[in-house]
């Protein structure tokens, strides 16, 4: 009877185990012909500064367009690491963000720097640097804005990060660690690598200011930027509440629903005709509009 039952459950496993590689196949398979055919497009999201609410640049977010369908990064990125697919993915977001960027700063006349999520198989690969460089050199766009975001799971060969790193901060691109605190980043390891930013994972964002441990994790990341001369961003600000605190606490720069979606191509457009149709200053002391979403 037990031996029976189990047998069936051995057989349920087996074959959802098969439905399971086999989705994946195909999954990967689509993502080949996705990368063929640059099935791709990046949404922008507002990055602001804290003080004013001044517009400083956008973060770009990787879509790939499905047929009528617009697919997360979350549910492919780790498939395009896992077959080898992530460094073409990521040579082609990194020259369109760039020469995008380089579009809104010639429209507007405005610096805006733009911040791009790099994969840590990208980061390591021996050709990285020359590919930062010559995506700088034909996009025209200027180093100091073009920000890369790594994981702190970079750090884990520290010898060759701190070799690339410092060779990024001789070319003038600035780096953020994103999801910060998330991983096992010590502050040893951090005060040695020229960084420039952490941003402040949204997990510890989401319960501030109500929950009394984030709040604290929250603060201490800031103090620790601040002490190590750091940049600070907050990513998933979507209630004024959280955006008064990380203010007081010292929070530079933001991100999240509260100010603007990720926004396509159209919207994207909108926004910065709007956001610099706001007197000879351009945007510089504008106000946000966090209505503009997509
Ligand atoms: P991330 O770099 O931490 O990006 C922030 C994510 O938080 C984005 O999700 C963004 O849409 C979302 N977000 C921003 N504000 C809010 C908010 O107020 N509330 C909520 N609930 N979410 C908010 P998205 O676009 O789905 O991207 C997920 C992750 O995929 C990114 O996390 C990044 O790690 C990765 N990713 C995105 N684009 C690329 C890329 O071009 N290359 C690589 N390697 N990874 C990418
Ligand atoms: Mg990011
Ligand atoms: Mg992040
Ligand atoms: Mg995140």
């Amino acid at each position: 009877e037990a031996k029976e039952s189990g047998k069936r459950r051995f057989c349920t496993f087996n074959q959802s185990m098969a439905e399971k590689i086999h989705e994946r196949l195909r999954l990967e398979q689509r993502l080949r012909q996705a990368v063929k055919e640059r099935r791709f497009l990046l949404h922008y999201q507002p990055l602001v500064r804290m003080t004013d609410g001044a517009l400083i640049g956008f973060e770009a977010l990787l879509r790939w367009q499905d047929g009528d369908r617009l697919i997360p990064p979350d549910t492919f990125i780790p498939v395009a690491e896992e077959c080898g697919l992530i460094q073409e993915i990521g040579g082609w977001v990194l020259q369109q963000a760039c020469q995008e960027a380089r579009r809104w700063n010639v429209r507007y006349g405005h610096p805006l720097k733009v911040a791009v999520n790099v994969s840590v198989m990208q980061f390591v690969e021996p050709d990285f640097l020359q590919g930062i460089e010559d995506v700088l050199a034909t996009s025209r766009l200027a180093a100091s804005l073009l920000e890369l975001e790594i994981t702190e799971s970079v750090l884990q060969s520290l010898e060759d990060s701190k070799r690339i790193l410092k060779a990024l901060k001789s070319v003038g691109v600035s780096v953020a660690i994103d999801d910060f605190g998330t991983g096992f980043s010590s502050m040893a390891v951090l005060k040695d690598l020229p960084v420039d930013r952490l941003k402040i994972d949204r997990s510890f964002i989401c319960n501030i200011p109500e929950l009394a441990q984030d709040t604290a994790v929250c603060k201490a990341i800031i103090m620790l930027a601040g002490s190590l001369g750091l940049g600070i961003t907050a990513e998933g600000v979507e209630k004024a509440e959280q955006a008064d605190f990380l203010k007081e606490n010292g929070c530079d720069t933001a991100q999240g629903y509260l100010y603007a979606r990720p926004l396509d191509a159209r919207a994207l457009d909108a926004y910065l005709a709007q956001y610099f149709s706001r007197g000879p200053a351009g945007g510089q002391s504008g106000q946000h509009d966090p209505f503009i979403t997509t």
